[in-house]
C-alpha cells in the first residue's frame, strides 16, 4: 500500500507529495494490524544521500517474496525531500535548508516545518525507527550506526543487530536537538541513525551489508520470521576513543588508502599537495594503531577540512 503522507501546494498548480510505502501482513483486520510490532525506515532526509533508494528497493523486493515471514508493518519513508533528491541537492533548494535541522517541525508551520511535522505525527507510535543516511560528496563513511550516548542502553543491543561495521556512541552535547532522530527518540520512539558510503553514489557492497543487518533487526523487534544470515560484531566506540585529523593547509587532498578498516601508527594515509609548485603541503601517517572510518572524498580541501577520523583502544 502507498500512500501520500504530505501534499503541498507548489507555486503553479502543482504538488510536492511525500510518500509512504506500508508492508503488512495480509488478512489481519484492522484491530489485529493495531496489535503488530512497526517499525518505520525513513532514507532521502538529504537529497544527496541515495543508498537509502537501493536499500528499500531491496527490501521491497525480498518481502515480496517473503510475504508469509511477515508479522508487522514495516512502514517506509524512501524520499522525504524530493525537491533535494531531483535536484541532487542536499537541503531543500530555495529554502537553503537543512532538513536535518527542522524537527519536530510545527504543523501549522511554514513549509519545511510543515512537512516535518507531519512526517514526525505519521511515525510516532512507531516501535522503532531507522534513519539511513549516506554521509554528503565530502566525505566517505564506514557502515555505522550513530546513538548519543543518552539512549545508549536501550538502543545499542539493537544497533549491534543491523550487520555494521561500526557504533559511535556519542556524548549529548554535539547532538542536535532539531534532527529526526533526536526528536523521535525524544517523542519516545527509538531511533538510529546509519551512515554509510558517501554523497551522491550508491555504495553497493555497504547497501548489501546493511539490507542483511535490517532484516537481522525486524526479526529482532518481531516484524519479520524468515531466515537471516549472521551478522558482523561491531566495534563500539565511545566518547575519547576517536582521532580526527585536519588540513593544516588549503590544497587537494589524494588518500593513499582503498578501503576504510584497521590502521597501524605509521600508515600512509595520503597527501594535501599544491600542484603548482610540485610540493607536498601534509604528509599524513596514522598516529595510532586503529580503525579508520571516515575519510575524505572529495579532494578540493580546505585549511580545518576534515580529513579522517579514526578509532582507537586507548
Ligand atoms: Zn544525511
Amino acid at each position: 500500500m502507498i500512500e501520500n503522507i504530505v501534499s503541498v501546494e507548489l507555486p503553479v498548480h502543482e504538488n510536492l507529495v511525500i510518500k509512504k510505502k506500508r508492508i503488512m501482513p495480509k488478512g489481519l483486520d484492522s484491530k489485529a494490524l493495531s496489535k503488530c510490532p512497526r517499525i518505520s525506515i525513513v532514507t532521502g532526509i538529504h537529497g544527496d544521500e541515495l543508498d537509502g533508494q537501493y536499500i528499500i528497493y531491496e527490501l521491497i523486493r525480498h518481502m515480496n517474496m517473503h510475504e508469509d515471514d511477515l508479522k508487522g508493518i514495516i512502514d517506509i519513508y524512501p524520499c522525504v525531500n524530493p525537491l533535494g533528491l531531483d535536484s541532487g541537492y542536499r537541503g531543500i533548494p530555495m529554502f537553503d535548508l537543512d532538513m536535518n535541522r527542522v524537527f519536530p517541525g510545527m504543523s501549522n508551520g511554514a513549509f519545511a516545518e510543515y512537512v516535518a511535522a507531519n512526517l514526525i505525527n505519521d511515525i510516532i507510535g512507531s516501535d522503532m525507527c531507522l534513519d539511513i543516511h549516506s554521509s554528503n560528496k565530502f566525505i566517505k563513511e564506514m557502515l555505522q550506526v550513530r546513538l548519543n550516548d543518552d539512549n545508549e542502553e536501550k538502543l545499542l543491543p539493537y544497533a549491534k543487530t543491523l550487520n555494521a561495521d561500526f557504533v559511535w556512541v556519542y556524548s549529548s552535547l554535539p547532538v542536535r536537538e532539531a534532527t529526526l532522530s533526536y526528536s523521535l527518540n525524544h517523542l519516545g520512539v527509538p531511533t538510529m541513525v546509519v551512515e554509510m558510503g558517501v554523497g551522491n553514489r550508491i555504495s553497493k557492497s555497504y547497501c548489501k551489508q546493511l539490507f542483511e543487518g535490517i532484516l537481522n533487526l525486524l526479526k529482532e523487534v518481531g516484524v519479520f520470521k524468515g531466515n537471516t544470515l549472521p551478522v558482523k560484531e561491531p566495534i563500539v566506540s565511545k566518547e575519547g576513543e576517536v582521532t580526527f585529523i585536519s588540513a593544516k593547509d588549503s590544497g587537494l587532498f589524494v588518500p593513499n588508502i582503498e578501503n576504510l578498516g584497521e590502521i597501524k601508527a605509521g600508515d600512509y594515509i595520503g597527501d594535501i599537495i599544491e600542484p603548482i609548485e610540485g610540493r607536498i603541503l601534509q604528509h599524513l601517517e596514522s598516529p595510532v594503531d586503529g580503525i579508520i572510518f571516515t575519510i575524505r572524498e572529495h579532494p578540493v580541501v580546505y585549511k580545518g577540512a576534515l580529513l579522517c577520523r579514526i578509532y582507537h583502544k586507548d
